[in-house]
């Protein structure tokens, strides 16, 4: 099969024929149809995690993963209900199964995790052994371009936002900033939509282009912060919604100028989840965080709920797409491409 893997850290991935992977008694083989490019893939290729996972190659990268059931191992469960040629997408955090995160259902930050396209498997390869209880069916009438995104850029942001939901910071009277709409800005817009209980949502970004997305998707407010200080950036909000700062924040971004915006934009008992890595490091005033009595919400990824919830939402037409579609021979000039921000939405590989 054909499959593009990094070799060295630093260097392109290669696009090279391997054999199909054999699977365990536990697991699905996994036809791929398509996968998302996420910026991860940029930074994973570029070093980014390495002092804090320091993966050894080859590793085949991509993990926005959808496909068909192409084999069922020995002992995969008859109710688990997989069949042959079951549309299904592959939930990303692959937990030990006994820790006290998965025991919740939190297997994506379990201590022992392993997440498809950042090891020996991926979805930019024709096929991947899959664990069953990490794959989530999908209604066959969606098309798999679309749903590969949601297994991260479309999942990561809805945790997110969940994340402010139960904290008790959306609501009518809440205003909601979402920071950076690249691959996941664009979803958390419209989930700050769905699950905001009536909060205006305004996006920040300083690509025009990108803020148009945001409008498409129904957006109250957009506001290009290109050039602009943070003063003028908080009287353009004031102006736009009678309030110059923001009762909760999700950042698509991670940026460090992004975070010292977003958090100087904090309101009084405000809530700011993170969701982007663009950045490694804050520098931030303390102070107010203290006397403001602020809140932070690290949010990874995801969970089989949160992407069951996600499925369900697609399901329903409730969310839409912004996808450039890219053969599995344009690999790597999409990932330059992601490397200097340039594509808008989500780039999707389709077999
Ligand atoms: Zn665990």
């Amino acid at each position: 099969m054909k499959a593009a893997r990094m070799h060295e850290y630093g260097k392109a991935p290669i696009l090279e024929d391997v054999p199909v992977p054999d699977i365990q008694p536990d697991e699905i083989l996994v036809q791929v149809k398509a996968c998302g490019m996420c910026r991860s893939d940029v930074q994973l290729v570029d070093g980014y995690f390495r002092k804090y996972a320091d993966i050894p190659p080859p590793i085949t990268l991509g993990h926005e993963i959808t496909g068909i059931v192409h084999k069922i191992g020995g002992v995969v469960p008859k109710v688990a209900g997989f069949q042959e040629g079951d549309h299904v997408v592959v939930a990303p955090g692959w937990g030990d199964g006994v820790c006290r995160h998965c025991l919740v259902g939190n297997t994506h930050i379990c201590p022992n995790v392993r997440w498809p396209g950042f090891g020996p498997y991926g979805g930019f390869a024709e096929f991947l052994p899959v664990p069953a209880r990490y794959l989530v069916k999908a209604n066959r009438r969606l098309k798999f371009e679309q749903i590969a995104p949601l297994t991260d850029a479309g999942m990561t942001p809805y945790r997110g936002i969940k994340k402010l939901r139960d904290a008790g910071a959306l609501g009518p009277n809440r205003i909601v900033g979402v920071l950076g709409i690249g691959g996941l800005g664009g979803y958390a817009v419209q989930y700050a939509k769905l699950l905001g209980g009536g909060a205006t949502v305004v996006a920040f970004a300083r690509n025009s282009a990108k803020l148009a997305v945001a409008e498409e998707y129904g957006v109250d407010h957009v506001i290009n912060i290109k050039g602009k200080s943070s003063k003028d950036i908080a009287k353009e909000l004031s102006n736009a919604t009678g309030q110059g700062d923001l009762d909760a924040i999700i950042d698509c971004a991670g940026a460090p100028e992004m975070m010292q915006l977003g958090f100087s934009l904090l309101a009084i008992s405000g809530h700011y989840v993170d969701v982007g890595l663009v950045g490694d490091r804050v520098d931030i005033p303390l102070f107010p965080r203290v006397s403001r009595e602020q809140t932070f919400h690290g949010s990874y990824w995801g969970n089989n709920t949160d992407l069951t919830e996600v499925m369900a939402l697609a399901a329903k037409d409730k969310i839409r797409h912004t996808i450039k579609l890219f053969k599995f021979d344009e690999i790597n000039e999409n990932i330059d491409l992601l490397r200097t921000g340039d594509i808008v939405g989500r780039a999707v590989m389709k077999w």
